[in-house]
């Protein structure tokens, strides 16, 4: 018996954790000791773009407060369901800068990898809500074409890795594409875009320090966090392993109303990301996604949010405020 257990693959640590996420809305406000009259949740956005959160994301939310920052952004609500104008299923044009399945070339110089559609937490304003992964993932018996095809362009010297978030990916799966990358003579950088640092830090694991320490591409992780709060002790240690094999980290922060759309928040984020050695890069104005209208902040708030950082804080730690306009070669200035 005993052996027979020891042949069975075991899932990593971090796997069990993201198996044991929570799923269930009213588990979630028990946890927080909130009461379901109190809330406004929606079994119909949840059955839409289920709730998924890791249980050491749920620690960070405060009890009792239906308000809490952390909780706004995963927990689904009626307000989703309501149908605004000009808030749509692909804001940002995913659809038509689709080169290959799961290629997406929308900049000079670098492509865009959809890796997989899983991520470890559902954020109810992602832009990729309605996005139909599961016809337009690079799944790995999809890679090499996608492999052949950067391997063509010379003028291709940086490849992200996104999703969904790559680092749902497995170990083995994700070093083989790396590594598949890597040999590529012209590219230079790999980007990879992920939430796992904030949301599930035990992704963080020996395999992948060790490959970001031997590559010979330059590396850089764009991690996403919107709010000081997301910032605990596993989180800080998560991000100086990534920072001890020599990649550069950077943030992007999506402007979020009730979350983060006020000056103390946002110089907060900034500090506290300083702290850890990340760099604050992107500040997003929210894509006009369909059910996270209730997430806009509007344009004059964006701007002089941004002008009241500027007042606050060292010029590096100011992120730039840009949102993307479905066919423009660059993610726009505000
Ligand atoms: C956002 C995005 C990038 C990255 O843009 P940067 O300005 O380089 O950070 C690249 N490709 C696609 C398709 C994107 O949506
Ligand atoms: S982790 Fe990123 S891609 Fe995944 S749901 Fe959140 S915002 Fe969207």
């Amino acid at each position: 018996m005993l052996q027979l257990k020891l042949l069975q693959p075991q899932p990593d640590g971090w796997q069990q954790i993201l198996a044991d996420a929570v799923r269930d809305p009213y588990e979630l406000l028990e946890m927080l000791n909130l009461s379901r009259h109190m809330i406004d949740l929606s079994e119909t956005a949840a059955a839409q773009f289920p709730l998924r959160v890791p249980r050491g994301y749920v620690a960070r939310m405060r009890k009792g407060d239906e308000n809490d920052p952390l909780l706004r952004q995963v927990l689904p609500i009626g307000a989703e369901m309501q149908e605004v104008q000009g808030f749509t299923t692909d804001p940002v044009g995913d659809h038509d800068a689709i080169i290959k399945q799961g290629l997406l070339q929308k900049y000079h110089g670098r492509v865009l990898i959809m890796t997989t559609a899983a991520c470890a937490i559902h954020c109810r304003y992602c832009f990729r809500r309605h996005f139909p992964y599961h016809e337009q993932a690079a799944r790995p018996s999809l890679w090499q074409p996608l492999l052949n095809e950067i391997a063509q362009d010379a003028n291709i010297s940086e490849v992200i890795l996104s999703g969904g978030d790559p680092l749902s990916l497995g170990d083995s799966a994700l070093l083989q594409l790396m590594t598949a990358l890597e040999q590529i003579p012209h590219l230079k950088r790999l980007r990879i875009h992920s939430r796992y640092p904030i949301v599930l830090p035990e992704r963080i694991n020996e395999p992948l320090l060790e490959w970001f320490k031997q590559t010979r591409l330059t590396s850089v992780m764009v991690i996403h966090s919107n709010h000081a709060n997301e910032i605990d002790a596993s989180v800080k240690t998560a991000l100086h392993k990534l920072k001890s094999t020599g990649m550069t980290l950077l943030n992007q922060a999506v402007l979020l109303h009730g979350v983060n759309d006020d000056g103390d928040t946002l110089c907060h984020l900034s500090e506290a990301l300083f702290e850890t050695g990340v760099m604050p890069y992107y500040l997003h104005k929210l894509d006009k996604v369909e059910g996270a209208a209730h997430f806009d902040a509007d344009e004059d708030l964006a701007k002089q949010l941004v002008t009241e950082m500027r007042k606050r804080l060292p010029g590096y730690l100011v992120p730039k405020l840009v949102q993307e306009v479905a066919g423009t070669p660059y993610k726009q200035p505000l």
